[in-house]
This record gives C-alpha cells, structure tokens and sequence, in this order.
C-alpha cells in the first residue's frame, strides 16, 4: 500500500522485523535464544509495588554504578539502554550516518543490517568463513575512509561461533584506532571455552573498543528489556545523546539490581544450559551433522536448500525454530523436555539431506 506521505525511501524498504513465532500451548519456542528458566523470585519481588505514574531515574545511575563497580570502571563508562539493540543503534546513529559505513559480519544478527540504515549509513556484511566463524582479516581489509563502526558479535548469532582473543587482538591492531568497534557479546555467559575472547578483560585497552552485554538472555530478563555497554566516557556520552529519553523502565532497572544480586543462582541455570547444548552438540554429530562448534545457548544447523522443509518438520513435532532459508536453521537450547524432540528430528532431518 502506497504511504500517503514521502516516507524515506530506504525505510519503507526495509523488511518488517521478524519476531520468533511465539508457541502454542503444546509446543516449545525455540526461536529467540530466551533463558527457559521462570524469573527468580527475587527479581519477582524487585518489580513489584512500582510508582508507575513517575518517571525512571534517566540514565539508571544505581545500574551504571553496580555495573562499573564490577568491571573496574566509572559509572560515566557504562550506558544502560532498553535492551543491548537500543544500546547498539544508539552507538550507531552516534558514529554514522550518510555517506557512512559500518561493517559486519554475516550472516549474523539480523538486527544489524536495519539498524545501520535507520541511522542514514551503508551495511558493509563481509560473509563469514566456510566453517561459520567470523573472517576478521576481510573484515579489517573492508575498512575504508568511509567506514565508522565495525561490529563483531561472539559467540556469532545464529551460528555460535567465538572470536578468539588472538584473533580479536589481530584484528584491533589492524583498524585504525579511531574506528569505533563494537563487541556484541549477548551470549558471553555461555562460553565455556577459554581461547575465547573476553570484552571484560579488554576494558581501559583499547579506547576505540566498545563491550556491549544484554540481560535479556542469561538473566532472563528479556521481557523487560535491559542491556548495557562499557565504553570511554567521550563514546557513552555521544550514545546517550542519541537515545529515546527515559527509555529504560524502572522495573527493568530495579530487575538489574535483583538479579544482580543472585546472580550465583542464575549462572547455576546458565552452566545447566551449557551442559545442555553441549550434550545435543555432541549427539547430533553422531547423527552425521557436521555443525559449527556452538558456544551460546543455540545451534546452528546447515540444513541450506532443505531449510524450509526442515523448519516445517521441527514446528510439526511442536519446536518452533528460526529458519533463515537457504542458509540454516537456528535453535534454542532451552526446556530439558525438548529436547528429546530436538535430537530426533534432527536425526529424521539429517538423512534427508
Ligand atoms: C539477543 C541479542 C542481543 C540483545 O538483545 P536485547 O534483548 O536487546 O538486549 C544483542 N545481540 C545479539 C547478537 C543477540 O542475539
């Protein structure tokens, strides 16, 4: 339907955002990354009996403050954003705009590409490696003048794979310094492998390097929408410009603070689900996949052409996946009683290719 109005052409084209279907009652969603665990109680407790007819405190200074505590920063080194996505397309609109570009690798995560056109700038997506990994030296030589953000997501949403820290350390001393370099590290609590890069270890090295962290996913507070980044306080403060003001809620905020405070229990359910992923890794290569190594709490699954078929024989034994045909399929590691369903179709799956 044509718009009654001159919309910005590069807006209407833009495919609408495509949300994990949600489940029926009867089947699992195993198509947003979600922590299957319900909240803690405490976190429960944290967001109840709110003053919602006042505004949230704006730039959440008792997060920022417990935040740069632990990593060994000042609060004016943490931004808090509703969800680490607002976080990242603030960080974007702040360093790029038309005539820009920002790099990426992909396939990755599927936010990256509209938020870059959003902000006015040009996705420049360097494929990834046959093996799934980021190929960071294309990504260092697609630096142009031009260029004003590159962003690299480890573990690698939806294929799992990590960076590692002699890797990352190549590629920073290959860009120039003054480029803006994301780390999006949504799933970090996952990774149990130690080559691994570690934003946490590399805060005050780098002053071009930005680490961007998400409680949506081992914190479980996804509905509420919480993220955060750790950046030079010059690069917080142009992020903080861009935001939508008051953005990030009271609940949330206060949902930071509870959880924060038991986090020993929710690193707990966060090493069951490693354990888990590890475990279905390792059973469906003995059915003959030949998967990227995952470290997050999903798997990628090469399924290519047969991708549409294979998503319609995983929502038929009620799994609701993520298709992105023709390239794969990905999948939550999440309830303990899906996971029997999961390895047998993949199993069914997995001669049919
Ligand atoms: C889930 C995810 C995020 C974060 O989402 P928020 O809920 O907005 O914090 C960021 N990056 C990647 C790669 C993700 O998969």
């Amino acid at each position: 339907m044509p718009a009654p109005v001159r919309l910005r052409p590069e807006i209407v084209a833009l495919p609408a955002y495509a949300q994990g279907r949600a489940a029926s009652a009867d089947s699992f969603k195993l198509s947003s990354n979600e922590n299957p665990f319900p909240p803690h109680p405490a976190v429960l407790a944290a967001i109840r009996d709110l003053d919602i007819n006042r505004y949230p405190d704006a730039s959440a200074l008792v997060v920022r403050e417990r935040l740069a505590a632990r990593h060994g920063v000042t609060a004016d080194e943490v931004i808090v954003g509703a969800g680490s996505v607002a976080v990242l397309a603030q960080l974007i609109s702040a360093a790029a705009s038309v005539g820009d570009e920002v790099v990426h690798a992909w396939r990755s995560f599927e936010a990256y590409p509209g938020l870059i056109t959003v902000a006015g700038a040009t996705s420049v997506a360097v494929p990834l490696l046959p093996d799934a990994r980021h190929d960071l030296p294309a990504m260092a030589a697609a630096v142009t003048d031009r260029t004003r953000v590159v962003i690299v997501c480890t573990p690698n949403n939806p294929t799992g794979t990590i960076v590692t820290a002699d890797e990352f350390a190549t590629f920073m001393a290959a860009v120039p310094n003054d480029l803006l370099v994301i780390l999006d590290e949504a799933y970090v609590e996952f990774v149990r492998d130690e080559a691994s890069v570690d934003g946490a270890a590399l805060i005050g090295h780098y002053p071009n390097l930005v680490v961007l962290r998400t409680f949506s996913k081992a914190y479980g507070l996804a509905g509420l929408r919480v993220g955060y980044a750790i950046a030079h306080e010059a690069i917080v403060q142009a992020a903080r410009s861009t935001a939508i003001p008051l953005s990030v809620t009271e609940a949330a905020q206060r949902a930071v603070l509870a959880a924060l405070d038991h986090e020993a229990e929710l690193l707990e359910q966060v090493a069951v689900l490693a354990m888990r992923r590890d475990e279905v890794q390792q059973q469906l290569r003995a059915q003959g996949w030949q998967l990227p190594v995952t470290h997050g709490n999903f798997l990628w699954l090469p399924t290519g052409a047969a991708t549409a078929e294979a998503a319609a024989l995983f929502s038929a034994a009620g799994l609701v996946v993520r298709a992105f045909a023709p390239e794969g399929i990905r999948i939550s590691i999440a309830e303990a009683e899906s996971v029997a369903t999961l390895v047998r179709v993949a199993g069914e799956v997995v001669r049919t290719l």
